[in-house]
């Protein structure tokens, strides 16, 4: 077992092989991790937040539910989850991102470059677009279907275990969102636990 601290408005980037598995862990609470992951052995096949979606045709995506990749293949297995609420729908954050809602974007720590310049490092092209899944962020759609972003529901400790069902490199980014509710308005680190099959 391994254990990583991956300190607020940074990104880490983890090799598992298939059956190993890795713990996001909110160590202070209402914080969001960025995860993302690519297929080890063809960085062509990656994780798709839309396959998962339209694959579990739900939103929800918690315990027992399956990642899927851009090609439909099974890619991580949740088996723990203690707060069963993640985001699918939104676009890791960008400098463009800050500079739409908040005009400050040039220098801006962000999900999108976090996690680039993570895989690169193992060998992993980069990404024009990078939408991840959000562990822990608190988005809703009303009945108008508008979007609602609260603050996060994890509690301090509080952890989301997936297991991996093939070989993968897999990034997590600590958000750097500071300004809006995403984060409750404070940009704190996440704990990593890799473990083995
Ligand atoms: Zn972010």
């Amino acid at each position: 077992m391994k254990e990583y601290i991956i300190e607020k408005q940074t990104g880490r980037a983890f090799e598992l092989k298939k059956g190993e598995s890795i713990t996001v862990i909110d160590i202070e609470g209402k914080q969001v991790a960025d995860f993302f992951a690519v297929n080890a052995n063809n960085h062509n096949e990656f994780f798709s937040a839309g396959v998962t979606v339209d694959c579990k045709e739900s939103l929800l995506i918690t315990k027992d539910d399956i990642l899927y990749t851009n090609l439909y293949q099974a890619m991580f297995t949740i088996t723990q989850d203690d707060v069963g609420v993640h985001d699918m729908m939104i676009p890791c954050c960008r400098p463009e991102t800050y500079d739409h809602f908040y005009n400050n974007g040039e220098g801006h720590s962000n999900c999108f470059d976090n996690i680039n310049q993570n895989l690169q490092e193992l060998g992993v092209p980069h990404f024009n677009t990078l939408q991840p899944m959000n562990l822990f962020m608190n988005t809703s759609i009303t009945s108008e279907k508008t979007i609602v972003i609260d603050p996060p529901l994890s509690k301090p400790g509080d952890r989301i275990t997936l297991k991996a069902e093939m070989d993968a490199i897999v990034c997590i980014s600590a958000c750097s969102v500071s300004e809006g509710s995403c984060n409750n308005w404070e940009c704190k680190p996440v704990k990593v636990i890799i473990e083995g099959a």
